[in-house]
């Protein structure tokens, strides 16, 4: 097996001692070249290593696997499940469970994906060595980067990283999102000098659980070091827009912080205070400066005025981040977006090792050492997905899965992983497209996440939850004898932060009329019906805005239907969309809006599971 590049320090992936930089970025050439070349021979080892080390434990006993580390058996006994066929084992260990059930070595904590079932964010167990595979994945990203924008060591990067809360499992287990848990491992927190991860942001700052505080540090720290920036980024594209956002709407108090030196007294948390007062100096001309670029009317290419040796903006725009491009766009006077890599709770996948294309090219190769990748194919027709619900159950459907290095260019497959911590066959979700290959391991586009409606921030809505929401608001307008008699769903992304906009034509029998508070109270029913990650997104991380219903004229879902004939949709399987996002379709709907109402308040949340709760 390929050798990975060698650890330092504390094993936080490629360190660089003594600024031998040169050395790191050839030891990342190499790993990448090695396992990309032998993608099939690491991915035999890693199922093997996955199988040997976990051949004691119940999930694989359970299905007769006897020891047996070959693909070829493993994948005629072993099912394909979803997270649902996990549940019972994932709860069993979330109620305290030690025994090994998935996997030998102890489950540190759990993941909390943005992946919901039942309402509730899934929970993906991790092992504390996957913290050394995400760091090496994390290692490899610099060295690329440097590869198409050199010089990236002499300056810093002002990037908005966050914490979210955390619960604990009735068994005792930490929950909490896999950012959160880098964030506060030593790989990140204790990680040796790297020109490479040389944030403006103190890690006080961005282990801050008070957003406000937490973003309000960031951002002073990256003013104050404005002309040292050479690159500025987020996890996603939404989460940097965000910062923009608060930016527009505190740059006085920022400008008068710098101005003084002082730090404002909103900013209470002790450490935070500390690391700030470090870097913050009285600097008046830098705050004239920042004032007079803010005071502007026009905002656009405000990155570039505030940081002017900015070179890319670093942000997941693939998927339905791509929403925010044009945004992103103006900002920046379209400075290069970069997407540099693709993970999930489940795993850290892989990176994408062209990061200067257009985001509409942009391919992430998997990188073989991280899991056992197998794909199952699906035929979208007509942008439908059509890969079946549930996992597939005889052998011809288990054989269809194909290798890593098995795909064919052009053709798209569902992800599915075995990992280290305990997955084994697990269906990610996520359609992916071959594009190409590096060496002997596939790239891939990322396509779409599977059943998908409504998405701005981390959430992921599918119709089935809207539906279920549209339904309980609707129930509310019976007392008025009055029905919800079609429904559409737009995610609109003009408004920062981002909502959803719900379209909803009324039949109406009674001679009462509706007053707005009840198509108020219908946005929040709607809300409080949607996903844990949906509400948390509104009531904490206000990062999605309050729900609009907007009520079209009569007969605007007829014009509709006519608008997707006259483009050519068959009569007889025509069915409404559920979600829209065609712009022309907008602008029909918006065209016969004749009122529309806002959720007046926050939906409840609470960390951690309804269950744990209650
Ligand atoms: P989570 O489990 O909450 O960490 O979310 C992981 C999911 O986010 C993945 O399965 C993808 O659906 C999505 N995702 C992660 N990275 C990317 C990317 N680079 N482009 C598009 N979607 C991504």
């Amino acid at each position: 097996m390929p050798e990975a590049p060698k650890k330092c320090g504390n094993g936080a992936g490629l360190g660089v001692e003594g600024g031998i930089l040169d050395d790191k970025n050839i030891r990342a050439f190499e790993f990448i070249e090695d396992v990309t070349m032998n993608a099939k021979e690491v991915q035999m080892q890693v199922l093997s290593e996955i199988l040997t080390s976990n051949s004691n434990v119940e999930y694989l006993q359970r299905h007769v696997l006897n020891g047996r580390v070959d693909a070829d058996t493993f994948k005629k006994i072993v099912p394909v499940v979803t997270y649902e066929d996990m549940l019972p084992d994932i709860e069993r260990i979330a109620n305290g469970d030690m025994s090994p059930i998935l996997c030998s070595k102890p489950i540190s904590e759990f993941l909390t994906s943005s992946g919901t079932s039942g309402g509730e964010r899934k929970l993906m167990p991790t092992i504390e060595e996957e913290l050394g595979r995400r760091s090496l994945l994390y290692s490899l990203l610099m060295p690329v980067m440097n590869q198409f924008v050199p010089g990236l060591d002499e300056g810093k990067g002002m990037y908005f990283l966050f914490v979210k809360s955390e619960a604990k499992t009735p068994g005792g287990l930490m929950a909490r999102p896999v950012l959160t848990s880098y964030y506060k491992s030593s790989y990140f927190r204790d990680r040796p000098y790297d020109p490479y991860t040389n944030y403006t942001s103190p890690n006080e700052t961005i282990l801050c659980p008070d957003s406000y505080q937490s973003m309000y540090s960031q951002l002073l720290c990256g003013l104050c070091q404005n002309k040292e920036v050479l690159r500025v980024g987020a996890v996603f594209a939404s989460g940097f827009i965000r910062a923009i956002r608060f930016l527009e709407k505190h740059w006085v108090l920022l400008c008068k912080d710098i101005r003084a030196g002082t730090l404002d007294s909103q900013i209470n948390d002790p450490s935070v205070r500390e690391a700030v007062k470090r870097i913050l100096k009285p600097n008046p001309e830098l705050a004239d400066f920042i004032e007079a670029e803010c005071r502007r009317e026009s905002w656009e290419g405000i990155i570039t005025r505030l940081w002017p040796n900015t070179k890319y903006i670093d942000v997941i725009v693939t998927g339905t981040m791509s929403q925010y491009i044009p945004t992103l766009d103006y900002y920046s006077n379209g400075l290069p977006l970069v997407c540099t890599m693709y993970a999930s709770s489940e795993c850290y996948f892989g990176l994408n090792l062209n990061p200067l294309c257009k985001p509409s090219e942009v391919s992430y190769t998997l990188i073989p050492t991280m899991a056992y990748f197998e794909f199952l194919p699906v035929n979208r027709k007509n942008g439908f997905t059509n890969v079946s619900q549930s996992a597939p159950r005889n052998e011809k459907e288990h054989q269809e899965l194909v290798d890593l290095v098995d795909v064919k260019l052009g053709q798209e497959y569902e992800l599915v992983v075995t990992t280290y911590a305990g997955l084994y066959r697990y269906r990610v979700g996520d359609i992916l497209c071959v594009a190409g290959f590096k060496n002997k391991a596939p790239q891939f586009k990322f396509i779409c996440r599977k059943n998908v409606a409504l998405s701005i921030d981390s959430d992921k809505t599918d119709e089935f939850e809207l539906q279920n929401a549209v339904k309980n608001a609707a129930d509310h307008l019976l007392q008025f004898d009055a029905s919800v008699t079609e429904y559409t769903s737009y995610a609109d992304t003009s408004t920062i932060p981002g909502h959803y906009v719900l379209y909803w034509e009324i039949g109406l029998s009674g001679a009462t009329p509706i007053p707005p508070s009840v198509f108020e109270d219908c946005c929040l029913i709607m809300e409080e019906s949607l996903n844990s990650v949906y509400r948390q997104g509104r009531a904490s991380d206000k990062s999605i805005g309050p729900l609009e219903i907007r009520i079209v004229e009569g007969g605007t879902f007829d014009k509709l239907m006519d608008y997707a004939l006259s483009q050519g949709a068959s009569i007889n399987q025509y069915k409404t969309p559920r979600c829209v996002k065609y712009a022309p379709i907008i602008e029909l709907l918006n065209s016969r809006v004749v009122s529309n109402y806002f959720s007046p308040k926050c939906p409840k949340w609470v960390s951690g599971h309804k269950q744990w709760c209650t």
